[in-house]
């Protein structure tokens, strides 16, 4: 727990560093910043972005080619997208529900007022295409843009095929365990540079935002993160607790070090070689159980989003004057679902499709304006929240599937 302490310290510092520079002395910041906190902060970035691909395609081929029964596989895939699908259904009810309890868009402010930021809309890519474009019509393509979902399949069919080929393919089976070797190691060794990378991250991102934006838009960030809090509590807490047998209070602390990874980091992308080791080493997770549902969790599950959705859209109605039907509420959900399977696990997405939400219930586009300068610090904790819900299903899955997993080793 060493590390987490570290990174806790860092995370402080970097707020106070940073809040610091940027009321005190805005000049002597750019300097600062430039030289200093963007290039730590993007070192760590790298390291860990650059073991994103080959960690997700090693581990995958490994997870699926060690599952000698393909029903498994199935099994396994079937209950993380039901798990998906169900709590981000969750957190858009919490979402909704907090936002129409503590109405952030009635405090008075006028669409007008806080348009700070001008936003273009742009086009949120349709969820069928995004359905259809998971197998690659060229998987080099696909490792080499990294395009996560097509990562994913191509690498299930490998490994599907090294199960079945047995004997004749040992020696790739080999090569691949090695090279998943080698990422892991290569992850352990970015993790020290964690404290480091978070403090510049943050420090630098409030130094560059100051607090200012804050003030205005208080009750909107506050019902986001009550609802962020209560969706971590009552939703993964229950889940570890019932389905996965794990004291909830345990199951935080010892994924603490990944949350705040995505925290400094906005990614949960980015985060994915940091939030798997951790699940792994921390949680006991199997390394076949996480190494297929946090690499689909962190591409297709985000509820952090979702809830920022909810909440977004109930807000700009409210400063709209527009009033939400049940009906409406109904649609937030589902393409707010939708609109979080699509949504791409690198930093300020969420907010492009916000876009497909708010058309779907008629709400100006334009209202995204009102929430885009806070929009970089709520990404932080959304971001925590998302990645968090992935190991939480990792848990459940590897619990429901833990006589098999024995069975097999
Ligand atoms: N930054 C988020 C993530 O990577 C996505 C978003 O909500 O913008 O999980």
């Amino acid at each position: 727990m060493k590390l987490t302490k570290q990174i806790i310290i860092a995370l402080i510092l970097g707020i106070i560093v940073g809040i610091a520079f940027h009321s005190f002395a805005p000049q002597a910041f750019e300097i600062v910043d430039t030289y200093m906190l963007t290039p730590v902060g993007q070192l760590f970035l790298k390291m860990i972005t650059m073991l994103v691909v080959p960690l997700v395609f090693f581990s995958i081929i490994l997870g699926t080619a060690g599952m000698s029964d393909p029903k498994v596989l199935g099994r396994i895939g079937g209950k993380t997208i039901l798990y998906y699908i169900v709590t981000t259904a969750i957190a858009l009810v919490i979402g909704l529900a907090v936002a129409h309890v503590i109405q952030p868009g009635q405090s008075g402010i006028m669409a007008g007022d806080v348009q700070t930021e001008t936003f273009e809309a742009e086009e949120a890519p349709p969820v069928m295409d995004t359905l259809l474009n998971i197998i690659p019509s060229n998987p080099i393509d696909a490792l080499a843009s990294g395009e996560m979902l097509q990562i994913i399949a191509f690498a299930i069919f490998v490994g599907f095929a090294l199960a079945r080929l047995g004997e004749k393919t040992e020696g790739i089976v080999k090569l691949v365990e090695q090279g998943n070797e080698i990422m892991m190691f290569l992850v352990t060794l970015a993790m020290k540079l964690a404290p480091y990378g978070a403090f510049a991250l943050i420090a630098s991102a409030l130094g560059n935002q100051g607090t200012g934006a804050l003030q205005s838009m208080g009750l909107y960030m506050i019902s986001i993160v009550i609802a962020l809090v209560l969706h971590a509590v009552v939703t993964y807490g229950g889940a570890v607790a019932l389905l996965g047998k794990q004291n909830p209070l345990q199951f935080f602390k010892n994924f603490f070090p990944a949350m705040t990874v995505a925290f400094s980091t906005s990614s949960s992308s980015a985060t994915l070689p940091i939030s798997m080791r951790t699940a792994q080493e921390n949680l006991k997770v199997p390394k076949s159980v996480s190494s297929f549902v946090q690499p689909l969790g962190a591409t297709i599950n985000m509820d952090g989003t979702a809830i920022m959705q909810a909440v977004a859209t109930v807000f700009i109605a409210q400063v709209y004057m527009i009033d939400l039907s049940f009906a409406d509420l109904l649609t937030v959900i589902l393409t707010a679902t939708l609109a979080s399977i699509g949504t791409a696990g690198v930093p300020g997405v969420g907010i492009i499709m916000l876009t497909m939400v708010l058309t779907s219930v008629g709400l100006p586009v334009e209202g995204v304006a009102l929430i885009l300068a806070v929009d970089r610090i709520l990404d932080m904790t959304r971001t925590a929240i998302n990645i968090t819900g992935d190991a939480s299903c990792a848990v459940v899955v590897a619990k429901s599937e833990e006589k098999h997993l024995k069975e097999n080793e």
